[in-house]
């Protein structure tokens, strides 16, 4: 009878937590070392940020990863130019004798991607919308307009959409992203470009803007004869009211305005000058690769990614006396995973058919430069990288209900994705919000650009056994008070509980993929289709 008991216990436990080994104790442990005040926030160029690549490799090499970097090491250099914008940067507004000084870090923050030391700019403003130019929406926000020289004032995001067939329906096109906003003005020979922040269209507080760009950060090395922005920035709501105001311009009108297709660009009559002292230090920094050969003659020379940032933002601003933005959930945790499944790979008695390469990527704060890099000097070929599977940011409280895959169902492994979920009793959810564009903003896109089947694993906000909003609740708190701030800091409560699960569902599925007879890719007609 007790043994039949016991027997019934272990058959309600969930089903594959001891079969793979996977320890969330162990995922745990890396985080904490990553996460300590130790390593200064794991800054690019940084000491702090040395010592979490040098412990990055140490630990793929004690789990049996061989040296998959260059000449024989487990690294890849990535070099790029540091770029800090100075406090005495100015930018102001004059009209009609009218004048407005912004102030940097309340106002507005940005940098030069001149490259120089010392950059002025001067410039009459145009507003362009949300700086679009989309054939395949019919949509373009320039309607024509010369804007050689100008200084563009633009909201970032896109026209808001429920039809899939606009602008993807709620989700966010690459077209919304601020990444965009620069290429384009750049590309229309624009002087500068400032994005007004609003939190609704950038899905974030200005916070994570003046954290983001009121400090160094990383650009890969301006070709000779490059065009450049002399100024790539954002100002506050309240400083883009008060900037509009001048040319007797109202923000929500604006803002409504751009929403039409047929929104022609406003010349503002202000004019704008800018003044960017720019400290600027070349940036020696290194991805980690490791390998482990798979056991097939021939398909090992295809291979799996898993890849993860080990990268945060180093030491910054004090916030409430501290300086140090630990980056415990971004991305410790995703390091964490990406060493215990090296770990578990490495102790397969018998390999999977395809190799596997772990990757721990640089620079993923400064704008996703590591995985960049690595998309353009790719250590094994493109055309033989099977998939990419990361890791970024994941939600030590408790245990998940669901996996969130945003961009598998686009790839033809969707259905053993599904499969793979239900073994592990997991739902797969939607993401919550689209229209943030996470998927343009994890080290998967740059190598789903490049044509590799491609996307991050994590968690929804449903942890099982906890009151009706925790998970949700704990969300927006991590979001708005811990997100990119000196807070986002290891915590001995967590419970890694849901790492392990996105471990286990990352490790069979790679072995899966590994195994199958063909290399997977996206769907027919998708953009990404190689
Ligand atoms: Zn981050």
């Amino acid at each position: 009878m007790a043994k039949y008991i016991g027997l019934l216990v272990i058959a309600a436990l969930p089903v594959l937590a001891q079969d793979t080994g996977i320890s969330a104790e162990r995922i745990r442990e890396h985080t904490r070392f990553l996460a300590s005040d130790l390593l200064e926030g794991r800054g690019t160029g940084t000491r702090g940020g040395e010592i979490a690549a040098e412990y990055m490799a140490t630990q793929l090499a004690l789990a049996g990863a061989k040296p998959a970097g260059e000449n024989g090491t487990y690294y890849q250099s990535v070099p790029l130019v540091g770029i800090e914008t100075q406090a005495g940067a100015t930018l102001g507004a004059a009209v009609w004798g009218k004048a407005l000084d912004f102030r940097w870090g309340d106002d507005f923050v940005g940098v030069s991607q001149t490259q120089r030391p010392d950059t002025r700019f001067e410039g009459e403003a145009v507003f362009v919308g949300h700086g679009i130019t989309a054939p395949e929406f019919q949509w373009d926000d320039y309607k024509g307009l010369d804007v050689t020289g100008k200084v563009l004032i633009m909201f970032t995001n896109e026209p808001p959409s429920t039809d899939p067939k606009f602008f993807d329906g709620r989700a966010l096109t690459y077209y919304g992203r601020w990444v965009y906003k620069y290429e384009e003005a750049l590309r229309r020979g624009a002087k500068a470009c400032i994005i007004i922040h609003t939190t609704p269209t950038a899905s974030y507080p200005w916070e994570v803007v003046r954290n983001s760009w009121g400090r160094e950060a990383p650009f890969v090395k301006l070709e000779a004869g490059a065009k450049a922005l002399s100024l790539q920035g954002w100002i506050t709501r309240e400083a883009g009211e008060k900037f509009l105001a001048l040319a007797g311009r109202n923000l929500d009108d604006l803002l409504k305005a751009s929403e039409r297709a047929d929104f022609r660009p406003i010349e503002l009559g202000i004019q704008v000058r800018g003044h960017l002292p720019t400290k600027i230090r070349p940036l020696a920094t290194r991805n980690v690769a490791a390998m482990i050969p798979g056991s097939d003659p021939k398909l090992k020379d295809e291979y799996i990614i898993y890849s993860a940032h080990w990268d945060h933002l180093g030491i910054g601003t004090p916030v409430g006396g501290d300086a140090i933005y630990n980056g415990a959930i971004d991305n410790a945790t995703g390091c964490g995973i990406l060493l215990e499944l090296a770990r578990i790979w490495g102790s397969l008695p018998r390999k999977p058919k395809r190799s596997v390469l772990f990757l721990s990527v640089t620079a993923e704060e400064g704008g996703l430069r590591g995985s960049e890099y690595y998309a353009a000097h790719p250590l094994v070929p493109l055309a033989k990288t099977a998939v990419d599977l990361n890791y970024d940011a994941l939600y030590p409280w408790g245990r998940a209900a669901n996996v969130v895959i945003t961009g598998a169902e686009r790839t033809n492994i969707y259905p053993l994705a599904q499969q793979i979920a239900k073994r592990l009793d997991l739902g797969i959810a939607l993401d919550a919000q689209p229209e943030a564009g996470h998927y343009f903003r994890s080290d998967h896109f740059p190598l789903a650009h490049a044509g590799i089947p491609a996307f991050s694993i994590g968690h929804a906000t449903e942890f099982l056994g906890k009151p009706a909003g925790f998970g949700e609740q704990a969300y927006q708190e991590y979001n708005s008070r811990h997100y990119h701030q000196p807070s986002d800091e290891f915590q001995n409560d967590w419970d890694f509980t849901a790492l392990q699960q996105a471990a286990e569902y990352g490790f069979l599925l790679g072995q899966d993929i590994a195994n199958r007879d063909k290399l997977p890719d996206w769907r027919p007609g998708d953009a990404f289709h190689r």
